[in-house]
């Protein structure tokens, strides 16, 4: 059976051989298992359906969210010679009726449709008078609530489906998917528990990068010239960002295009086609652009500022590198990026998910601040079982900045957050350490705290910065309401107590602070132990107790 899906592969589509997770995948389904395949963006896992669609009898029936997709899809096969077809919303009436009665006269080996089809029940009752050989469900996470983009008309498909008597068997495929998502599909679409075949979500041709600290357009401006003649995305997070950035690259002299919501239905289309044809190389974007659009030798995507949160970063940078050839993720991070994000999310109708969403964000703010390998950092978030060793070419894994002992700095911004009760976030706790006379500052009365100007010979931006880092590395838990109160951990007591170093990268355009310590600093260290100490009711050598 499987030598007859590797025929197929080289005969239809020119592949000398599968790739990771297509074979399982491809040999289960001809074996009649409902299955579920989690591959990365750019995996493969189009021909995982496609394969046993041609292999066995029948009509294949591919479920798609993305009606912009489903045209190219339907393009390609039809170019390897395959009969196939779509049935969506963007036909007229007429037409619909047409493809639905050929449909059911077996001319299509495959016919991709929206979610939306089976709200009418005179379309399952065509498909019970059908050769069925199999149903997929492309972009599975929709019908999960776990998903980030979930489609209640998706899930509500699947106990429809079981009504029907001539049911095949079912497939599902995600690139995004957590433990969550996984178990709910799984339970769902009835697959078995080892019928699920997951490759991680490791996207091994990609190269991640965190830049801090550096002029954001003219990074653009000189990674734009670096790569003339290669494909890339930036994307920003506003409209006006992108309007602006554009207008600047232009100026410069690099013709980019331009795609966001803000501009008409055609302007739009007429960029992702040029974008597609290699017309234009560059795109400046907001996140309205890249659903849907089938571009595989995209080697670039630069974030021009910090998106909401993992899943959206990964995908957005995932559009990279889709052929298996080197794609690199680039993300410039300013802590304004924060403030706009928070903002944003304030926007958001759905009061229930906001609690969600910040912690979401908050795991996005902790990747531009963490020191350890941004690839590995992903995949732990998004609990990849196959998560493994550090990448070894993310900026982390290959810094060319120095180490440096901030274990002073970091008992002092501890420190701080006990004398300011635990209570704020990292803006202000950073004044308060500069030394500011900011109005909060005044109205707190935090100008008599002792940790008040201890490193003011920092600048705030730095100090922010460096407290972020401590966050992402767990010595300050952030809470999880709309405004983050920086709280002590067990971490924390660790450094207080001098047990633990705390070393930072320093990056090699940061220009180095002088070590100005003195008495003030040891004075209050010993005093916030002795007070600790106090509270917990030990002696102050033991400051607290580990819990
Ligand atoms: P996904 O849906 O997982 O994001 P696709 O199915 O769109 O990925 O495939 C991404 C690209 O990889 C396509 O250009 C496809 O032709 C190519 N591809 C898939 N399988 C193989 C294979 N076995 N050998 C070589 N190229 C492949
Ligand atoms: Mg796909
Ligand atoms: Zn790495």
């Amino acid at each position: 059976m499987i030598e007859k899906a590797e025929r197929l592969l080289q005969t239809y589509y020119g592949f000398s051989s599968f790739r990771k997770g297509q074979e399982q995948a491809i040999r289960q389904v001809l074996q009649n298992e409902n299955t579920l395949a989690v591959m990365p963006t750019g995996g493969g896992k189009s021909l995982c359906y496609q394969i046993p669609g041609l292999a066995l009898e029948g009509t294949a029936i591919i479920i798609s969210p993305l009606i912009s997709l489903m045209k190219d899809q339907v393009d390609a096969l039809v170019a390897y010679g395959i009969s196939a077809t779509y049935i969506n919303s963007s036909l007229s009436a007429t037409e619909q009726r047409e493809r639905i009665r050929d449909m059911e006269k077996g001319r299509y080996q495959f016919v991709y449709v929206a979610p939306e089809r089976f709200d009418s029940g005179a379309f399952l009752a065509t498909l019970q008078r059908m050769e069925l050989s199999l149903i997929a469900f492309d972009e599975a996470h929709c019908i999960s609530q776990w998903g980030h983009d979930f489609r209640p008309s998706y899930r509500s498909i699947v106990p429809t489906l079981y009504q029907i008597p001539n049911l095949p068997v079912l497939m599902a495929l995600t690139a995004t998917a957590t433990q969550e998502v996984i178990q709910d599909i799984q339970r769902l679409i009835h697959v078995e528990p080892d019928a699920i075949v997951n490759t991680g979500f490791a996207r091994e041709n990609l190269s991640f990068r965190m830049i801090k600290g550096r002029d954001k357009r003219d990074f653009v401006k000189e990674y734009v010239k670096s790569r003339p003649e290669e494909a890339g995305i930036i994307y920003t997070a506003t409209r006006k960002d992108a309007d602006h950035l554009q207008q600047y690259l232009e100026k410069e002299g690099y013709s980019t295009g331009k795609y966001h919501a803000g501009m008409s239905e055609n302007q739009r289309k007429e960029m992702q086609t040029k974008f597609v044809r290699d017309e234009i190389t560059t795109i400046v974007a907001t996140n309205a652009f890249g659903m849907g659009i089938d571009k595989s030798n995209v080697r670039y995507v630069i974030h021009y500022s910090m998106p909401m949160n993992i899943e959206s970063y990964y995908q957005e940078a995932g559009r990279a590198g889709r052929d298996g050839e080197p794609g690199d993720c680039v993300l410039l991070f300013s802590s304004q990026d924060i403030q706009l994000q928070r903002f944003l999310i304030d926007q958001s109708p759905v009061e229930e998910k906001k609690k969600e969403e910040y912690a979401k964000l908050q795991s996005m703010i902790n990747y531009c601040h963490t020191s350890m390998c941004l690839q590995q950092y992903i995949l732990e978030y998004f609990q990849d079982p196959n998560s493994t060793e550090p990448c070894g070419k993310c900026s982390n894994c290959t810094h060319d900045g120095k180490e440096q002992d901030m274990t002073k700095e970091a008992q002092m911004v501890l420190s701080c957050v006990k004398r300011m009760g635990q209570a704020f976030g990292a803006g202000l706790t950073a004044k308060v350490l500069k030394g500011s006379s900011d109005k909060k500052v005044r109205q707190f009365q935090f100008e008599d705290l002792p940790t008040y100007g201890l490193l003011s010979h920092y600048t705030e931006k730095q100090l922010t910065r460096f407290i972020h880092f401590l966050t992402a590395e767990g010595y300050l838990n952030p809470g999880n309401g709309r405004y983050p109160t920086l709280q002590l951990t067990s971490k924390s007591v660790e450094v207080l107590k001098g047990q633990k170093p705390v070393i930072m990268l320093i990056e090699s355009t940061t220009t180095n602070v002088e070590e100005n310590y003195n008495v003030e600093y040891f004075n209050e260290l010993r005093n916030l132990r002795k007070e600790m100490a106090d509270e917990a009711g030990l002696p102050p050598y033991v400051i607290f107790p580990d819990s």
